[in-house]
């Protein structure tokens, strides 16, 4: 059993110094690590919250990707495909179910169209020039309704492999958003041609 939260928190702090502060992370050694250590400091560790705050969107009533049904680059009956506008790498792709479901309550057929789908968009987004990788992440703490983000890597820009490029993605000033919007429209094709599916919403 996982430790209780008050376990959790104990065991965290017992490896912290007298400003509850961490050492720094293993990762800020790391190579491709956007921050020199020094001068970086750890955040104060603060205790748990009890009960954990609503997420936007737990109230489907109340949920944005809900009501957002016609936004988006490409759309089929059960999925919708957005562009995340204003980021540093070159294209940030959303994928959204189109009825209000978190990942863990899936329904099973709409579980295996994720799979193929999300394959999909990553092979369309590695198609793009000058984009080396496609990185995909579903994290869930702040939307209730399941989102998946696919993050596109600079051909060569070496420093941004990995885990750090969202940090990475949040320094880098916008990207033009008329090359992004370009490229996006190229894998909305792409997908239409390889799934089946719109580039409208309806
Ligand atoms: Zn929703």
């Amino acid at each position: 059993m996982a430790l209780r939260p008050d376990e959790f928190y104990d065991h965290a702090l017992a490896a912290t110094d007298d400003e509850r502060r961490l050492p720094l992370a293993r990762m800020t050694g790391w190579d491709v690590s956007p921050f020199e250590p020094d001068g970086l400091r750890v955040a104060p560790l603060r205790p748990p919250v009890l009960p954990e705050p609503p997420r936007h969107g737990e109230d489907p009533s109340n949920c944005d990707a809900c009501r957002d049904q016609g936004d988006g680059i490409w759309f089929n009956d059960s999925w919708r495909l957005t562009r995340i506008a204003g980021v540093g790498v070159p294209l940030v792709l959303m994928l959204h179910p189109r009825e209000h479901y978190d990942m863990a309550d899936l329904p099973d057929g709409l579980a295996a169209e994720l799979g193929v789908l999300t394959t999909h968009i990553v092979r369309h987004v590695q198609a793009l020039a000058h984009i080396s990788r496609a990185h995909v992440y579903r994290i869930g703490d702040g939307g209730a309704h399941l989102h998946i983000w696919f993050f596109a890597r600079p051909e060569g820009q070496a420093q941004l492999y990995g885990s750090w490029m969202p940090v990475w993605d949040d320094l880098l000033p916008e990207y033009p958003a008329d090359v992004a919007e370009a490229d996006a429209a190229l894998v909305a094709d792409a997908l239409v041609a390889s799934i089946g599916g719109r580039r409208k919403a309806t």
